[in-house]
């Protein structure tokens, strides 16, 4: 009989209760012990939820203050020594002073370092581990946990992230991380024989990076470092997702752990070869519901493909969603807003637990009505969705088919439309800009949480957005920036705001999805075929044009940003999608240009996150990648200045397909590198022009002018000067009023005072 398991639960709860409850806490509002009661509240109802669900075997480690992968840091204890002053704080205390800094007579202690999860939009903080680092086993959340669920007799198994993964997430700058291995084992072992005195059999320990392309010494350090860990009193089920594994199976086998965890939905191609290779006798755990995504499944078509393995692997075989359902929203009952034909498409975590048990059970021949009602709805959506109308848009398709590659070039190369730009834009040497947000005051999201609540009139709510852009161009006037913004008030979030005006995308009401820490996002749901459904920002970049004699800037997301936050359709390859929305992007385009806006950014943070986890498949995701951006900016007449924006500081690998996006302008997120980054773009020769961010908008520092005048003149050493902006590194939207005009008006003085020195020069 199938053994049915579950990787993790959302940790969020259903309302966000995690999320108020840490916040309280840090404002004061309620004290640690309430804030632990909350959390072991939240853990004892996913723990019911997924065993009235029919899970066999539930998962206990999952549950994590802010990241899961800072509590393992901490139980080993790495901290940095920055962090290490405070030695009376609570446990607690410290793992939120790590996650968002501290500051002290001695100054401030930077936070950890944050960083995607793999390709989730899950970020992890980054674990420093400094010289001669050890590794010993300090205090525990995961044994805890492991007595509260002991308490009441739950069958459980223990969920730790594993030690390859741990060490190759972390940074080390002293020397080759491996060297660290050994120590890093002995905290494992004494992890894993703590794990098994309190009687767990089971320990889902969790390597991810299984599915990169590893070196062959992280092959090697896995094969020595299972061959110890399997010595321990527990059993090891392996578990991998989001990709195939790059070991061999066969390998694998003969490293003393007692199972393994495929990911069928992202890597289905797996199975054949592992069903040759791993051995009867040990678990062979199968991922075959997505964990990140929010389709219902199609059991019918796994219910073919796992006869034959339930058949030849009876009890050894286990049954699982893909990965951890950290990623997917909770609970989909809550949604009473969405319509009930895509609301029947959908499946959010616990209705995702009663597939995966409808299917156990179906394989096992024993269903019940549940499961009777869970099979037949799948079978029913298959069906609908293959005949909705609104998946397909014989429109939308017939388009994409007529396109040709003139649709993707401009008219004219960059310089000639260079000179045209100059000649018509009259903007003065390094001219100044910033990045498209202002700051989003508690007046402004005030505002717009009491229009969604219907507390004011839509008339009542655009005059406020007016106000709002009025008074962001006055400022922007008065520091003297050359090409304005219009300061996005009107957005909630970059991806969601486009979503009400996109056919084939949808939004959920409580779809929220942990991001970091207590943030969560809500992303939209692209359902269908992808098209324009009415004009999206030209209304207020026309209205925030008609308020200055400066140029301000269109503001647009492209298309592998909201690709890559939304939840996308899986019956069509996503580069597709990122077609369809790059059209729906081309026709603002040039609405926004009719309308006599001369410069657009599109922005496009999120395009290096989309990278496979494969290096191999690299070239083909950016070569795709850049199309799409080029459809959308193409339209755009020589005249009419594309820019983008980017804000992370690794360039060097994707140079080349940066330069063939072929926006006039580019900035992006430098001062924090101190402008090493730019050695990129001059060893690459970047033809067209660059904005490198000259100061961190993530510190609410006021930057010296000094500094920003070593950057730019840094900057000017690597970029011809004509080529050359200044900006900050990102928007502004999470900074206050004092710090950004004190800041932008260093940088508007700064760029004037060189600009007049360079042109003496
Ligand atoms: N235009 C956006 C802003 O300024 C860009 C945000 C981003 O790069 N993530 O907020
Ligand atoms: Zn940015």
């Amino acid at each position: 009989m199938a053994i049915l398991h579950n990787l993790g639960y959302p940790r969020i709860g259903e309302d966000r209760e995690l999320k108020r409850a840490i916040e309280k806490f840090w404002q004061g509002k309620i004290d640690e012990s309430e804030l632990k009661n909350i959390g072991q509240q939240l853990r004892q109802q996913n723990w019911q939820t997924q065993q009235s669900a029919g899970i066999d075997l539930l998962p206990v480690g999952d549950f994590a203050w802010y990241d899961h992968i800072l509590q393992l840091a901490l139980t080993f204890g790495v901290v940095p020594s920055r962090h290490r002053h405070n030695e009376d704080a609570s446990a607690l205390t410290q793992l939120f002073n790590l996650a968002r800094g501290t500051s002290n007579e001695q100054g401030n202690q930077a936070a950890l370092e944050m960083t995607k999860w793999f390709d989730t939009n899950y970020h992890y903080l980054v674990p420093e581990f400094e010289a001669n680092q050890q590794f010993e086993l300090g205090h525990s959340p995961l044994l805890e946990q492991i007595d509260e669920a002991k308490a009441q007799s739950l069958p459980i198994k223990a969920v730790v992230t594993g030690p390859l993964t741990f060490l190759y997430l972390g940074r080390f700058e002293h020397e080759q991380k491996l060297l660290l291995l050994p120590a890093l084992l002995k905290g494992y072992q004494q992890l894993l024989a703590k794990i098994a005195e309190k009687g767990v059999d089971w320990v889902q320990i969790d390597e991810p990076i299984l599915a990169l392309e590893l070196e062959p010494a992280w092959h090697q350090a896995f094969a020595d470092a299972y061959q110890t860990l399997g010595q321990s009193p527990v059993k090891l089920l392996l578990t991998s997702y989001f990709g195939s594994i790059s070991i061999p199976l066969s390998d694998i086998a003969k490293w003393p752990v007692s199972g393994i965890h495929l990911d069928l939905i992202r890597a289905p191609e797996q199975l054949d070869a592992a069903l040759n290779q791993w051995p009867i006798d040990k678990v062979f755990s199968l991922g075959v519901i997505d964990g990140r995504n929010i389709w219902r499944s199609d059991l019918n078509y796994w219910l073919d493909i796992l006869e034959p393995v339930n058949r030849s692997r009876g009890d050894n075989l286990w049954l699982a969603p893909s990965c951890s359902l950290l990623h997917v929203p909770v609970n989909l009952e809550r949604e009473h807003k969405l319509d009930s034909e895509l609301k029947s498409w959908l499946s959010f975590a616990k209705q995702k637990l009663s597939e995966l048990v409808a299917l156990g059970h179906h394989l096992d021949n024993k269903i019940d009505e549940t499961d009777r009602y869970y099979l037949a709805l799948s079978q029913q959506v298959v069906a609908s969705r293959a005949q909705s109308l609104r998946i397909t848009n014989p429109a939308v398709r017939s388009r994409i088919d007529r396109l040709t590659e003139d649709d993707f070039h401009r008219a004219n190369r960059y310089p000639e439309r260079a000179k045209i730009q100059h000649q018509s834009l009259k903007l003065p040497l390094l001219p100044t800009t910033t990045i498209g947000s202002f700051p989003q005051t508690s007046d402004i999201r005030a505002t717009r949480s009491a229009f969604v609540k219907g507390d004011i009139t839509q008339a009542e709510y655009d005059a406020f957005i007016a106000g709002q852009i009025d008074e962001v161009i006055r400022r922007q006037e008065q520091l003297g920036l050359d090409v304005l913004v219009h300061g996005e008030p009107e957005r909630n979030d970059m991806v969601e705001y486009f979503a009400p005006y996109l056919n084939g995308v949808g939004q959920t009401q409580y779809g929220w999805v942990q991001s970091y820490g207590t943030r969560c996002v809500k992303p939209p749901v692209i359902y269908g075929d992808v098209s324009r459904a009415e004009p999206m920002t030209v209304r207020w970049s026309t209205y925030a044009q008609s308020r200055s004699d400066k140029p301000v800037k269109g503001m647009l997301t492209g298309p592998q940003t909201i690709l890559g936050w939304s939840f996308v359709r899986s019956d069509i390859a996503r580069a597709d999608v990122a077609d369809q929305i790059a059209l729906a992007l081309r026709d603002e385009v040039d609405d926004l240009q009719k309308a006599g806006i001369n410069i657009i950014q599109i922005d496009e943070p999120a395009l290096r996150e989309g990278l496979p986890l494969k290096r191999s498949q690299w070239l083909e995701y950016l070569n795709r990648a850049v199309r799409a951006f080029r459809l959308c900016a193409s339209i755009a007449d020589d005249a009419t200045q594309v820019h983008t924006h980017m804000c992370y500081s690794q360039f060097n690998d994707i140079i080349a397909s940066i330069a063939q996006m072929d926006a006039d302008v580019i900035t992006i997120e430098t001062s924090r590198s101190a402008m090493k980054l730019l050695d990129a773009f001059k060893d690459f020769n970047y033809p067209n022009e660059i904005g490198p961010g000259v100061y961190d908008i993530h510190s609410p520092v006021v930057p010296k002018a000094q500094w920003m005048e070593k950057l730019l003149i840094l900057a000017s050493e690597k970029i011809p000067l004509e080529r050359l902006w200044v900006n900050p590194d990102c928007g502004l939207k999470t900074r206050d009023w004092p710090e950004t005009l004190a800041s932008l008006q260093v940088m508007v003085d700064v760029a004037r005072k060189l600009r007049e020195q360079f042109k003496n020069s």
